[in-house]
């Protein structure tokens, strides 16, 4: 894949770029290690004022930003200036809170004196150079989410972005730099996806993490396993939004619109999985159906625009090829199902609903990374829960019920790294983020993400 900013409003080409060489990788590994050594011993006061000056930057900068996003990547301007929005403030959260979230342990005297211990105390350690590979869909975001709590810790970083955003990518590489970080602390490579093993392997690598489809991270994920070294994975997902009689139905359906198309419908916990009670089924698809009908569609930089184009041709190409094997199966669209018209140029996509899915359909296992909704009618909890779970991804899920039971039915049984009732899916700095099954492992944000590249120390004094 070209490193290249590519319109997706009209396909259009607008920038190349070289990928770096082999001696400009060494170089950058060499100042990352070199960085760490010092950085590593820099007290929490330093590192959140130096955060904190990165955040005070891209605030001031956001609206410049956003309009670079959105032309690489086709979200609407609006959702762009959103993301910096909530990237500035996961910045000051961290900046704010990780000296308390990485706080030394003390164990309680009497339950370590058997170990013979006078005194012992764990200790939250920086590890090194951690590796980022990261996606198009929230270029800001998805790197900030780690950045933020990797600098706190006392980690160095390495971003490996999508070859489709080299202009976000930079701007991240400057904004830390800017910001006062020493050289070495935050880097860009600017390299296609094929030079990430040589620098996954390299010794002063010392861990990795990835957002990106599933085949991603199980690459990276086995280089990273022959070499010992730690990984967060963030993958794909297919969430549940489950609709029961008891819920406020309008506001079900407006919400599910809204968590259906947000980003484009490019989201990984966009929910994609409509599971409607039987006894409601009818008068959920007619609002959400007429919700989807009534999005405009159309260039992601002017206002009154709801949907963009999809970020990449081929991701066009691909929803459209899942959306065509569930309707040759016999699948039924309630609105949508192909390109609009007069929007040939760029890689559109109509806001589509599809009933009559069965399991036999790739929709039913596969991620679709549009805006198109799967959906389904469930006879009651039990059978809705089963759908929920028959698919080979676990991040998150939405449930809109009243009822105190099946709240709590459903806390307990969907298989899932999170479960938001009367609501949709959002992340949050101060809450733990990922997934189980296929939709990767380990956790960001919280305290849970900032420890995950912690060396967690066990200190033993007798
Ligand atoms: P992608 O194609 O997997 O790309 C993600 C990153 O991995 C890019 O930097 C890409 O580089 C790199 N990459 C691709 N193939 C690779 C390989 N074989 N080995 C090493 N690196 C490789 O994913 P995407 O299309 O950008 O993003 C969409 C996917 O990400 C969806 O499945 C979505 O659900 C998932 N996602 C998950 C989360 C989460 O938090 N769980 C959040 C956002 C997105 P190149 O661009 O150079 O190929």
């Amino acid at each position: 894949m070209p490193i290249a900013t590519v319109n997706p409003a009209d396909g259009e080409t607008l920038q190349t770029f070289d990928p770096l060489s082999d001696e400009e990788i060494e170089q950058r590994l060499a100042d990352a290690d070199a960085a760490f050594r010092t950085y590593r011993t820099t007290t929490f006061e330093e590192r959140s004022r130096l955060l904190n000056a990165a955040a005070d930057l891209l605030e001031r900068e956001a609206s410049g930003v956003a309009r670079v996003i959105t032309t690489e990547m086709g979200k609407t301007l609006a959702a762009a200036e959103a993301e910096a929005a909530k990237c500035v403030k996961a910045m000051r959260w961290y900046a704010r809170n990780a000296e308390d979230l990485l706080a030394p342990e003390y164990p309680a005297a009497e339950d370590v004196e058997d170990a013979g211990a006078v005194r012992a105390r764990v200790r939250y350690r920086p590890l090194g150079p951690v590796l980022a590979v990261m996606p198009w869909n929230f270029p800001l975001w998805q790197v900030i989410r780690f950045a933020a709590p990797a600098l706190m810790a006392g980690n160095v970083g390495l971003l490996k972005h999508a070859s489709n955003v080299p202009q976000t990518a930079l701007y991240l590489g400057d904004l830390f730099h800017r910001a006062g970080f020493a050289p070495g602390c935050f880097q860009t490579l600017l390299v296609s996806s094929r030079a990430i093993e040589s620098v996954l392997r390299d010794p002063r690598v010392v861990a990795a993490t990835l957002t990106g489809s599933e085949g991603a991270g199980r690459s990276v994920a086995s280089v990273a396993g022959d070499e010992v070294k730690k990984t967060v994975l963030e993958l794909g997902g297919s969430d549940p939004y489950i609709v029961m009689p008891s819920a406020d139905i309008d506001a079900a359906a407006r919400t599910a619109v809204t968590a259906r198309v947000q980003n484009n419908g490019q989201s990984c916990i966009a929910a994609k999985r409509f599971i409607v009670h039987t006894d409601v089924y009818d008068a959920f698809a007619e609002r959400f159906t007429a919700g989807m009908q009534a999005l405009t569609v159309g260039d992601p930089m002017k206002p009154e625009t709801d949907v963009g184009p999809l970020a990449g041709k081929q991701g066009r190409d691909d929803l459209e090829e899942l959306v065509t094997d569930a309707l040759t199966q016999g699948a039924q669209a309630l609105c949508g199902g192909r390109r609009p018209e007069g929007l040939e140029r760029g890689f559109y996509y109509e806001p589509t609903v599809l009933t009559g899915v069965t399991e036999q359909m790739r929709i039913h296992r596969e991620e679709a990374f549009g805006p198109v909704a799967a959906l389904y009618r469930a006879a009651d909890l039990d059978e809705a829960i089963e759908l929920a779970n028959d698919t080979p991804f676990g991040l998150s899920s939405n449930v809109w019920t009243q009822d105190e039971c099946e709240t709590d039915r459903c806390a307990q049984d969907l298989e899932a790294g999170s479960i938001y009732f009367n609501g949709m899916t959002a992340s949050h700095p101060a809450l733990p983020f990922g997934g189980i099954k296929r939709s990767g492992y380990g956790r960001e944000l919280s305290g849970h993400g900032i420890r995950e590249f912690c060396n967690t120390t066990t200190v033993w004094r007798a």
